[in-house]
C-alpha cells in the first residue's frame, strides 16, 4: 500500500552531490504506528556525518548566497509545483510513518508546498532601506544579508510542513541549510530533499542527516564555527537545551516550542462555530499539534450545552489507520506518546473529572487512544498543565471574562489562544489581553504560510511565516555612507 509513497523517499543521508550511508554504517528503522511494522531503514548519520554536512553547506553557501533572488525563486516554485504534482503519494508516506489520518496528511502537503511557494515570492523582496541620519550629515544605507549556514531541526507531528516552514524562507534568503528531522519521520524530509534536489537546488544547499542520536549530533554542529544559525521546533524542554547550547557560539536562534492553547467559548457565541471550531482547534492533527487546544474554558450559561454537542461530534469519529478510507482519528505517534495520553486523562479522573466520551483505549494493534471529552476538570488538574498532545478535550466552566482571561493565561506557554464570542469589541478586547503569539478569533485554526507564526513566553523565539520568516534568516546590515 505505502509502495509509491515509499519510493519518494530515499533512505541515505543527504549530503553535499550525494546520496551516502552513515559514516559508521549504521541504519535504524521506522514504523508505521498502526500496525507497530517497520516499513523502513534509515542511514543512521553520527557526528562525522552532521559535520560533513556542515562542511557541504558551507562550501555551497557563496555561490547560492550570490545567486540572483529570481534564480532562487526558481528552484522554490518548481518544489512548490512538485510537491503539488506528488501530493497523494507524499500524503501516503506522512500517514504511512506518523500515523495520522490522510485526510490530516493531505491537509498538510498543501499546507507544506505552500511555504515554497509563498517564499519563492518573497525572495524577490528581500528589502533594504535608506534614510537621512537625523543629523543630516550623512545617509544610513540598510541591507539585509543571508545569516549563514542553518542547522534545522524539526519534530515528527507535522514532518513535511515544519521542514518546508524553514527550508522555504533560508533558501530564498540565500542560506544553505542542514536538516535534522525527527527520528520517529525521516522519510518524509528525505523525500523533500529529493524534490529540492530535482527543482534545482545546488549541491550543499540542502542536507539532510537523520540520526538516532540527535543530541550529540546537533551538539557538535552547533559548536562547530562555520554554523551561525540554529532553528528548532519541538519540545520547550528540549529547546531550552539547545538555547544553552547556541549560547556558545552565540547562533541566531528561533525556537517554536511546546504550546498549551486555551479555548474560551463565552455565553454570546455562536455555538454551532464554536463546536466546529472546537473540532478543528482540537482534532485537527488529531491532537498532535502544538496549536491543538488543550483547555477549554466554557462561560457557565452555555456549559452544559457546548460540552454535550462537542462530546456527540467528538464520539462520531472514526477511529482507524491513517490509510483506512473513512479514518478521521489515526493513531499517536508512538507507544510512550499514547502512554502519556493515557496517564494524562487517569489522572484528571482521579482528581474528579467526569468523562463525557471516550477515555477509552481500542482493543486492537497500534497506538490508537479515544477522542476524549471530560468535564468538571478541576482548575487545578495536572492535564491544564502539561501538553496534552493527544485526542483529548478537558472542559472547565468559568463565570466571567477577567476570570476567563486569567485562567487562558496561567500557563507558561504562549503560542495560541482561541476565543469564541459575537461581541466584536470583547473580542479584541480579550485579544489583546491573551498572552499568546497568536490569537484565533471565532476561528479554530491559525496556521498560514501567510502569517507570522509563533509564541511567547516558553513557546518560542522568532516567527515563522509571512514575511517575518524570512526576516529570521537575514542579518540587517548598516553602511553609514556619506556622498
Ligand atoms: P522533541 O522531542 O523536542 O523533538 C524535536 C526534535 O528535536 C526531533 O528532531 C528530535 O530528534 C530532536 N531532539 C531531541 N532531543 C534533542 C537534543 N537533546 N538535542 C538536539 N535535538 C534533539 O519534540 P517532539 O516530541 O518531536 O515534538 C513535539 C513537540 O514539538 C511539542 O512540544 C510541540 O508543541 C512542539 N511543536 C511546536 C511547534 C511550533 O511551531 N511551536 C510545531 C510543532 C511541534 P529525535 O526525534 O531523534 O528525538
Amino acid at each position: 500500500m505505502g509502495d509509491e509513497a515509499l519510493a519518494l523517499a530515499p533512505t541515505e543521508l543527504r549530503i553535499g552531490a550525494d546520496w551516502r550511508p552513515a559514516e559508521a554504517g549504521g541504519t535504524f528503522e521506522v514504523a508505521d504506528p498502526a500496525t507497530e511494522e517497520v516499513v523502513a531503514a534509515v542511514a543512521d548519520g553520527g557526528v562525522a556525518d552532521g559535520l560533513a554536512a556542515v562542511e557541504a553547506a558551507h562550501n555551497a553557501l557563496p555561490a547560492w548566497a550570490a545567486t540572483a533572488p529570481r534564480e532562487r525563486a526558481e528552484v522554490l516554485r518548481r518544489a512548490w509545483q512538485l510537491m503539488v504534482d506528488r501530493a497523494e503519494p507524499l500524503a501516503r508516506l506522512i500517514s504511512l510513518e506518523n500515523g495520522k489520518a490522510l485526510r490530516d496528511a493531505r491537509g498538510e502537503i498543501t499546507y507544506a508546498a505552500e511555504f515554497f511557494r509563498w517564499y519563492s515570492e518573497e525572495s524577490v523582496r528581500a528589502l533594504g532601506s535608506l534614510q537621512t541620519a537625523p543629523a543630516g550629515a550623512n545617509r544610513i544605507l540598510v541591507l539585509h544579508q543571508p545569516v549563514g549556514v542553518c542547522v534545522l531541526v524539526t519534530p515528527w507531528n507535522f514532518p513535511a510542513a515544519m521542514a518546508t516552514r524553514k527550508i522555504g524562507p533560508a533558501l530564498g534568503a540565500g542560506c544553505a541549510v542542514v536538516l535534522k528531522p525527527a527520528s520517529d519521520t525521516p522519510l518524509t524530509a528525505l523525500a523533500i530533499a529529493a524534490i529540492l534536489t530535482e527543482a534545482g537546488a545546488p549541491p550543499g544547499v540542502v542536507n539532510v542527516v537523520p540520526s538516532r542520536s540527535s543530541g550529540k549530533v546537533v551538539s557538535a554542529m552547533l559548536h562547530d564555527p562555520r554554523v551561525r544559525k540554529v532553528s528548532f521546533t519541538g519540545s520547550t524542554e528540549v529547546g531550552r537545551m539547545l538555547l544553552h547550547e547556541a549560547a556558545d557560539q552565540v547562533l541566531n536562534v528561533s525556537m517554536e516550542l511546546g504550546g498549551n492553547a486555551p479555548f474560551l467559548v463565552f455565553d454570546d457565541a455562536d455555538l454551532d462555530a464554536a463546536v466546529a471550531g472546537a473540532m478543528i482547534a482540537k482534532m485537527r492533527n488529531g491532537g498532535e499539534a502544538c496549536t491543538a487546544a488543550n483547555r477549554f474554558y466554557v462561560q457557565r450559561g452555555i456549559a452544559a450545552e457546548f460540552s454535550r454537542r462537542f462530546a456527540d461530534a467528538m464520539g462520531k469519529l472514526v477511529v482507524g489507520p491513517g490509510l483506512a478510507p473513512g479514518t478521521d482519528l489515526g493513531p499517536l505517534v508512538n507507544s510512550p506518546s499514547r502512554d502519556k495520553v493515557a496517564e494524562l486523562v487517569g489522572g484528571a479522573l482521579d482528581e474528579g473529572a467526569k468523562a463525557l466520551v471516550g477515555a477509552t483505549q481500542p482493543d486492537r494493534v497500534g497506538y490508537f487512544y479515544d477522542a476524549t471529552v471530560l468535564a468538571d476538570v478541576p482548575p487545578d488538574a495536572a492535564i491544564l498543565r502539561e501538553e496534552v498532545f493527544g485526542p483529548v478535550a478537558p472542559i472547565v466552566t468559568f463565570g466571567d471574562e477577567a476570570e476567563a482571561v486569567a485562567l487562558a493565561n496561567d500557563t507558561e506557554f504562549g503560542l495560541v489562544s482561541y476565543l469564541y464570542t459575537r461581541d466584536l469589541a470583547r473580542g479584541l478586547r480579550v485579544s489583546e489581553a491573551l498572552e499568546a503569539g497568536m490569537v484565533g478569533l471565532n476561528r479554530g485554526v491559525v496556521s498560514d504560510p501567510a502569517a507570522p507564526f509563533g509564541g511567547v513566553k516558553q513557546s518560542g523565539i522568532g516567527r515563522e511565516g509571512g514575511h517575518e520568516g524570512m526576516l529570521d534568516y537575514l542579518e540587517p546590515k548598516y553602511v553609514a555612507t556619506d556622498w
